[in-house]
């Protein structure tokens, strides 16, 4: 079978001496201060950086950061980004404050072997998100070689993602790699088993990731507010409930097509609202007041997942199984969790709520893959070509 995920890398190619035009993800989590609250992409672009410089590349990094709209805003500059990537790699980087011009050429012909600098914020260009060929073409200008290392951001056919590779020799970083293997390998080739769990808020988000899984997984487990519709679908009480009451036919329908593929919660946990001094209480799925809100699965429900792990050869999970950001209602996916962390199965995580949940409970290091890009791999669990991803030189 051809998997189109299978491209070439960093170190499949000449970069001694080069120029190397890399695409990072530093699209940071800061506070009102700026002050950087998560560095994580930060140092997962660490592997791809540090090879080059070893190898005597000469790196010019770029990224986008936050909303910017086309224009230049100094809260979105990644001046702080530069300052902290030079701490982590205990090198100096220089912040060069335009990504494209005079200013930014001159920088990148300054670079001696094994320096790194990084770009102004990409989105203070209108070029970049408009996939603008002018604005590629002065990207690709300042280098020999592109490597795209930003997952998060290979949905999007931006000038920085797509338009830069029709001017340069294209391929991947180490972090794009370990993105792409591990997604691609848990869809064509997975240790079966192969269980998905999929929650999160609304059906509708994720009915392409479901109908693309079904026929691809062993099971389906589905928890969250999605989960409500299903419910409802089977005719169950779900009192005041998130639910997407339009859905109900497609929820019918996958109902149908998965068989016994399919797991529904069989026990929740209602409150009169999602806020943290709400009395949870703990319902068979049966026994859902008219007047209270599903907010979490059971514990039941969990125990019920928990056992499907044991036996699982992979799970992919995405979405949380309640509304997790609210202690009262993250013990679901608190207990799943775990079940996942101490089964055999390779476990691939993605979402970004979830992975953010996930990291805020410790429990994202004991998965075996947490995916940094959350709309990236929930399209590649869709089945959709990521332009960023199809546009790098395949594996010979
Ligand atoms: P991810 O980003 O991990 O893919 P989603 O964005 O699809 O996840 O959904 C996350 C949201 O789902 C969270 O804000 C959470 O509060 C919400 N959610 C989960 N379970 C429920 C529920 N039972 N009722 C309402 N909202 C829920
Ligand atoms: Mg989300």
């Amino acid at each position: 079978m051809t998997v189109d995920y299978a491209k070439k890398t960093v170190a499949d190619v000449p970069v001694d001496g080069r120029r190397v035009f890399v695409r990072v993800d530093f699209n940071v989590p800061i506070d009102q201060n700026g002050h950087i609250l998560d560095d994580r992409r930060i140092r997962e672009a660490l592997p791809t950086i540090q090879y080059l410089i070893q190898h005597g590349a000469r790196v010019i990094l770029a990224s986008h950061f936050g909303r910017p709209g086309g224009k230049p805003q100094p809260a979105y500059s990644l001046g702080p980004i530069a300052e902290r990537l030079q701490t982590l790699l205990g090198q100096p980087v220089e912040f060069v404050p335009e990504a494209v011009s005079s200013v930014a050429e001159a920088a990148a012909q300054r670079l001696a072997p094994g320096q790194v600098a990084l770009l102004e914020n990409l989105r203070f260009y209108p070029g970049e998100e408009k996939n603008d060929p002018g604005f590629a073409e002065q990207l690709a200008k300042l280098a020999d070689l592109y490597v795209n290392d930003a997952f998060g951001t290979a949905h999007r056919a931006h000038a920085s993602t797509e338009g830069i590779t029709k001017f340069l020799p294209s391929v991947s970083g180490f972090l794009m790699e370990k993105e792409l293997r591990a997604l691609g390998n848990a869809l064509e080739s997975p240790k079966r088993p192969l269980v998905a769990v999929v929650g999160g808020a609304k059906i509708s988000s994720k009915i392409d990731v479901l109908n693309h899984l079904l026929p691809r997984v062993d099971r389906l487990l589905v928890g969250g507010g999605m989960a409500n519709t299903f419910l409802k679908a089977q005719g169950l009480e779900i009192g005041r409930s998130l639910v997407e009451e339009d859905r109900v036919p497609v929820a019918k329908q996958i109902i149908s097509q998965a068989g016994a593929k399919l797991a529904l919660p069989i026990d929740v946990v209602v409150a009169d609202r999602p806020d943290p001094t709400a009395l949870p209480e703990v319902v068979s799925i049966d026994q859902v007041p008219t007047d209270k809100m599903i907010l979490d699965i059971g514990p039941r429900t969990a125990d019920l997942f928990a056992q499907v792990f044991q036996t699982a050869g992979t799970v992919i999970w995405n979405g949380p199984l309640g509304v997790a950001e609210i202690p009262p209602f993250a013990e679901g996916t608190l207990g799943v969790a775990r079940a996942l962390a101490q089964s055999k199965a390779v476990s691939i995580v993605g979402g970004g709520d979830l992975v953010g949940i996930l990291e805020q409970l410790g429990l994202a290091e004991q998965m075996s893959h947490v995916s940094t890009g959350g709309g990236a791999s929930l399209e590649f669990l869709e089945g959709k070509t990521l332009p960023g991803v199809a546009a790098l030189e395949d594996k010979a």
